[in-house]
């Protein structure tokens, strides 16, 4: 993918009028906008408005299951504050818990112990008045799920549930997207009030891989009154009834999760999924874009891309309603990666790029660079 925010979409106009009503935009850590970003006043920060408007930089931390032994609470709450991000996403839930939850089989995390990692960081956070995020990821569980929820999981045609190693994906209509995953959202937003939540990996399976489970083959049929489809062919009708039917319940699955994050956690309690910045990429995970857009506050794109050179530097893409006002996100998952992150030669450039000037102030760079 290109460098340049927003390329795919051809020309800025296009980009606008595309991302008409959700907020945002950018990649990389525009070191230009730090000295800015404390006192710039936005537009949104008027009294009522949803804390998460007023963010103009939001960072990410990437737990794996094996942080929480280690993991250093109080060194990543300096990171936010030399960072200057506004809002941060943190882990919580989903394949496992971040925190010791009381939902049945939303297994701890495995060096989870008695820590509540996300309380510790949520606290952290709300401390200095930064908007949390809680991320979920919750797209597959072990085996120890799987055994007494069989019926939960995706099935290929020979009836064998669709595996990522020692992962069983689930399938979007079963009771993991209808009971297991709003218990989950609702526990997380009464405990601990996260302003929002994100999700790594919202919406099951994409278009090339055909559930063929008995929660598909049954609904799919009473829904198309077709059998559901043998196999990959845009000239079968029940094919494409298929893809219809799968968009449809994306956009079930985003409304779903958006009433329970909000009645459980208050009107401005959005949840925002993920998703990409390319239509054919949306298109391939059978999200529809344009509803998706209609019915989003705010989006948040992601660009997972690991290579070398350029790390997470473009991990999120996020345009800014108006021209120039870029907001800024960044993920890191350990120490060593988010000083790298911060300071590689690509995300400088890139930042010069988008802040339309050739050098960017040496304070920005020394006070990370330097620490
Ligand atoms: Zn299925």
């Amino acid at each position: 993918m290109s460098a340049e925010p927003g390329a795919a979409f051809p020309s800025a106009e296009t980009r606008r009028s595309f991302l008409k009503k959700p907020a945002l935009a950018t990649a990389v850590l525009a070191g230009s906008r730090f000295p800015a970003l404390a006192t710039e006043p936005t537009p949104a920060a008027g009294a009522g408005q949803p804390r998460y408007r007023r963010v103009r930089r939001w960072g990410q931390t990437n737990i794996t299951k094996a942080d929480p032994a280690r993991y250093d609470v109080a060194w990543w709450h300096d990171y936010w504050k030399r960072t200057q991000v506004q809002g941060v996403i943190i882990n919580v839930g989903g394949i496992v818990a971040y925190y010791p939850s009381a939902i049945p089989l939303h297994d701890r995390a495995q060096f989870l112990g008695d820590r509540d990692l996300f309380a510790e960081l949520c606290r952290a956070a709300h401390d200095d008045g930064l908007v949390v995020f809680a991320r979920m990821d919750s797209n597959s569980a072990h085996e120890d799920f799987f055994n007494p929820h069989p019926d939960w999981f995706a099935r290929d045609a020979n009836g064998r549930p669709y595996r990522n190693r020692d992962l069983y994906f689930s399938c979007v209509n079963s009771g993991y997207y209808d009971e297991h995953i709003p218990a989950v959202l609702r526990e997380i937003a009464t405990r601990y009030q996260p302003e929002g939540f994100t999700e790594n990996s919202w919406s099951g399976l994409g278009r090339g891989s055909i559930c063929y489970c008995d929660n598909c083959a049954k609904k799919f049929h009473v829904n198309s009154s077709y059998e559901l489809p043998s196999g990959h062919d845009w000239n079968d009708d029940a094919y494409r009834a298929w893809i219809e039917w799968n968009y449809a319940r994306r956009l079930e699955i985003w409304d779903t999760n958006n009433r329970t994050t909000r009645s459980a956690g208050g009107p401005h309690c959005l949840w925002v999924g993920m998703n990409g910045g390319a239509v054919s990429g949306q298109a391939r995970e059978i999200r529809d874009c344009k509803e998706i857009l209609a019915r989003a506050e705010m989006l948040m794109l992601d660009d997972q891309r690991r290579a070398n050179d350029s790390g997470k530097s473009r991990h999120s893409r996020l345009r800014a309603p108006r021209p120039k006002r870029h907001r800024t996100i960044f993920a890191a998952h350990d120490r060593r990666a988010a000083h790298e992150h911060a300071w590689l030669p690509d995300a400088r450039r890139h930042a010069r790029r988008l802040a339309g000037v050739s050098r960017l102030p040496r304070c920005a760079s020394q006070k990370i660079a330097t620490s």
